[in-house]
């Protein structure tokens, strides 16, 4: 080989490297912008869920026009989607407050609207309307004695005023009325009623918590012959009659032979029969 053809092949293998080194050099050059401008595309929409349905009218455009959409998609998109969400969960917690505050809370307040007997009442609470039922006392029916004085009375305490209403363990009687303790400020309506006479203790378990209280009272009540305490007629164990304690012959009864009784109906339940003298009535 000569120097002239050694000359022509240096240069052809030099050329030939250069075009390999040109090749390997633009084919790195050329893919990689390929690829991240595929990346940047694909990794934008991805990271923002929200502009889902932007993108699909950006998509046929160049991946240029996705960021401007972009910063135009979260503050449309979102400021609906905040109002939307918000507004339902109001709307559902507003109308079972009402139940809530009753059945949960041990204490709330309520007004008075109506008087059904002398342990029971009608209330509003939040618009909604309760019976409720005293706790652990009880009153003559309306139809017996001083069942309607138990009921004016009642009413006298609390009608159309605002009370404060406790819960002990129980919720509702079966009957699905309130039971609860009763106040109109520092007065405990149910310990006054035991208290002057117009009601019984009657307690039932779980709701107990005052029975010791309401028994002093009804005894305090017994003492003072009180509503129903009070001794109204008067009969003797040797006899059959009751009398008006005013009546002569009333007066001849020795005090240790002394029956009394709080109304003509519990004298005859007992037996006796309505003194032809003084005449005290023959029923209540
Ligand atoms: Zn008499």
């Amino acid at each position: 080989m000569n120097s002239r053809s050694r000359n022509r092949l240096s240069k052809l293998i030099f050329s030939l490297i250069l075009v390999a080194i040109i090749a390997l050099s633009c084919t790195p050059t050329t893919a990689p912008p390929e690829s991240s401008i595929k990346i940047t595309y694909k990794a934008t929409p991805a990271s923002t869920p929200q502009t889902q349905i932007i993108p699909s009218q950006t998509t046929p455009s160049s991946p240029a026009l996705v960021t401007p959409p972009l910063a135009k998609i979260p503050t449309t998109p979102s400021p609906s989607q905040v109002t939307t969400p918000p507004a339902p969960p109001p709307a559902e917690t507003t109308p079972p407050l009402p139940q809530v505050t009753v059945t949960q809370s041990n204490e709330i307040e309520a007004k008075v609207t109506r008087i059904i007997d002398g342990d029971t009442i009608e209330v509003e609470i939040n618009g909604k309307s309760y019976k409720v039922r005293y706790i652990g006392i009880d009153t003559p029916e309306t139809n017996k004695p001083l069942g309607q004085e138990a009921t004016n009375k009642n009413y006298e305490l609390v009608s159309s005023k605002i009370v404060k209403l406790v819960k002990d363990t129980s919720d509702t009687d079966d009957f699905g009325r309130l039971l609860r303790y009763v106040y109109i400020g520092d007065l405990f309506i149910n310990a006054e009623l035991v208290r002057l006479g117009y009601a019984v203790v009657k307690t039932y378990p779980p709701d107990i918590k005052y029975e010791a209280l309401f028994l002093s009272l009804q005894s305090e009540a017994k003492t003072g012959q009180r509503g129903i305490w009070a001794r109204k007629y008067v009969g003797s164990k040797s006899s059959d009659k009751y009398h008006i304690p005013s009546c002569t012959w009333a007066k001849k009864i020795n005090p240790e032979n002394e029956v009394w009784f709080n109304s003509a109906t519990d004298a005859k339940l007992n037996g006796y029969s309505p003194c032809g003298v003084c005449k005290p009535p023959a029923s209540d």
